[in-house]
């Protein structure tokens, strides 16, 4: 279903109706079966689609920015606090659990579920985020 707001060319009188696509609109105008609800005129045509439809998706799209705003600032965070290991992932968290001497702070990098599973099971706590790419806007 598509909302278009029209507008009558005689008595100026705009108002919403809906169809179930543009062909529909057309066919309808064609055969003269969308008038307005005012003076009953042919004479109407669609004017800017529905600011409604167009709201909706432009929340979307600002919930899903401010978000991923939200995700950088939470890697920008990560990055300066934590050290990256990448693929050892598994082996340095092993040693940051075992070995005293190991002072880092927190680190990050990549697992599978696997080895998280298994982490978790020798009672190493770890934090699976979902990860931005650097592209990804
Ligand atoms: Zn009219």
């Amino acid at each position: 279903m598509i909302k278009y707001s029209l507008i009558c060319e005689d008595c100026e009188n705009t108002f919403d109706s809906w169809f179930s696509s543009s062909k529909e609109f057309d066919k309808l105008k064609k055969l003269k079966l969308v008038n307005c609800n005012s003076c009953n005129s042919l004479k109407v045509k669609k004017s800017l689609m529905s600011p409604q439809i167009l709201k909706k998706q432009h929340n979307n799209d600002k919930k899903i920015k401010i978000f991923k705003n939200k995700m950088r600032e939470y890697q920008k965070f990560i990055k300066k606090n934590f050290k990256y290991v990448g693929e050892n992932f598994t082996y340095e968290a092993r040693s940051l659990h075992y070995d005293p001497k190991n002072k880092s702070k927190g680190i990050y990098g990549k697992a599978t579920d696997q080895e998280i599973k298994s982490l978790n099971e020798e009672g190493i706590e770890i934090q699976s985020i979902p990860w931005l790419n650097e592209k990804d806007n």
